[in-house]
């Protein structure tokens, strides 16, 4: 083969661009945020849901037209049968069409664990494919619903032992504030922002929210001193939000209101909020986020069905962990590791202990081949185990196998039959701590 089409081979068979492979041990992390995750949930009354990894195109029209997200960074493509397809970019729209589909009884709180995909430029903590955690909670509009949300996503970080984020909240108002919110800023801009160019005009044209996001010191002025969404509110959408910042209060959650918060995703009404970390990098600090969506059940079909949801980055969050020197460790280690000591012709005998230990909750390893005794004692170290089990002749005649502390190198005869409660024993006590 020419060496050039082996180098193409080489990159083809990588991962594409913004994808990554996520491999032991670092995967355990990932276990572990999950699990975290699902525990806090639970706890709070939300069972998990999955929805498909594509719909159809128009499930996501509601997420916003004028959004990034779905102006140029949605995967779609055509299936062998004509139909719009598009990978999903976000976790809510997909979870509101379950719902307007299946009409579960309210309230419907659930979780999801699901990989989401846009194609952005890809550099570190941004992604093509990322994976999400998040919530949903359809069929109440009590602010104290919010309070619970909010508390929910607070006390997941908490859990993993992140303390150095922030919460920022805002709101977007009921129906149709948005709009018209959108308009006053086309207004403004209109009057203060014609010096600043063309690029300038077209994204007012686009979406004047999303200028609250840009990096342009020449604008930052004029952006700054635009007229804020809070000013806007409806007697109502105003009550609502004093009650959840009353409610966050009483709960001990601190919370830093930013009336330029308006999140990428044109669905949001009422409550919206993001979590961002202080320890990574500013452009991608925002480590989960979301808000209420009172209309959208209605937008895709559904009966007047309000709702409420948050998702988190898993990605970032790891990121973040790193910065803060929390969840570090979260390596499996074998409980136990079962040496040969009586020559090839007993590797079935070593299967037989191994499967009996496995079976009776034992993370158990072994060697295979023709070892030597000293190199399987090696591995055995190498595998982190609590104790070393060995089958030894002179044990054997006795009935019996010889275990060694690993940590200490102590060495003691157990009767076969006695083994597994033995082990099982020290397990207990957290001598073999997984
Ligand atoms: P969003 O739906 O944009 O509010 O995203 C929710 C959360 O997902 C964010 O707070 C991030 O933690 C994470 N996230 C969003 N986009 C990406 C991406 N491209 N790569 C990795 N994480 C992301």
């Amino acid at each position: 083969m020419p060496p050039e089409s082996r180098a193409d081979d080489a990159s083809r068979f990588r991962a594409p661009i913004g994808t990554y492979d996520i491999l032991p041990p670092e995967s355990e992390r990932w276990i572990a945020v999950t699990e975290t995750f699902a525990h806090r949930a639970s706890r709070a009354g939300f069972d998990f849901v999955m929805t498909p990894m594509f719909e159809h195109r128009e499930v996501f029209d509601r997420v916003g037209a004028s959004t990034e997200i779905v102006r140029k960074e949605i995967y779609e493509f055509e299936d062998k049968g004509g139909r719009k397809i598009a990978l999903r970019p976000d976790g809510t729209a997909p979870v509101v069409r379950s719902f307007v589909q299946h009409r579960p009884p309210i309230p419907w709180n659930v979780w999801y664990l699901a990989p989401h995909f846009r194609y952005e430029r890809p550099q570190k903590g941004r992604y093509r494919q990322f994976w999400q955690l998040g919530v949903e909670s359809l069929g109440v509009d009590d602010p104290e619903v919010d309070v619970e949300v909010v508390a929910l996503a607070h006390g997941f970080y908490r859990d993993l032992g992140l303390s150095r984020f922030t919460l920022v909240l805002n709101s977007m108002g009921d129906a149709g504030t948005r709009e018209r919110y959108v308009d006053v800023l086309r207004g403004y801009y209109a009057k203060h922002g014609d010096a600043l160019g063309a690029e300038f005009e077209e994204r007012v044209a686009q979406n004047p929210l999303r200028l609250f996001d840009a990096k342009r010191d020449d604008w930052l002025e004029v952006i700054e001193n635009a007229p804020q969404i809070t000013e806007y509110l409806s007697d109502d959408a105003q009550e609502h939000f004093e009650r959840v910042q009353e409610g966050l209060h009483a709960l001990g959650i601190r919370y830093e209101l930013d009336p330029r918060l308006v999140r990428g995703l044109d669905y949001y009404t009422r409550t919206t909020f993001e979590f961002q970390s202080q320890s990574i990098d500013s452009a991608q600090n925002a480590i989960g986020g979301g808000g209420r969506y009172d209309l959208l059940a209605e937008e895709m079909g559904g009966p007047p069905t309000p709702g409420i949801g948050f998702a988190v980055g898993i990605d970032r969050v790891l990121l973040s962990c790193d910065a803060e020197g929390v969840l570090r460790d979260v390596v499996p280690r074998a409980d136990v590791f079962v040496v040969n000591g009586l020559g090839e012709q007993a590797a079935r005998q070593v299967t037989l202990l191994v499967m009996e230990l496995r079976e009776n909750g034992l993370r158990t390893e072994r060697a295979y081949g023709d070892r030597s005794v000293k190199s399987q004692w090696k591995l055995a170290d190498r595998s982190g185990a609590a104790y070393g089990v060995m089958l030894g002749r002179a044990e054997a005649e006795r009935d019996a196998v010889a275990v060694k502390d690993l940590r200490s190198g102590e060495q003691v005869e157990v009767p076969h039959e006695a083994l597994l409660a033995w082990l099982q024993q020290r397990q207990e006590a957290g001598g073999t701590d997984t």
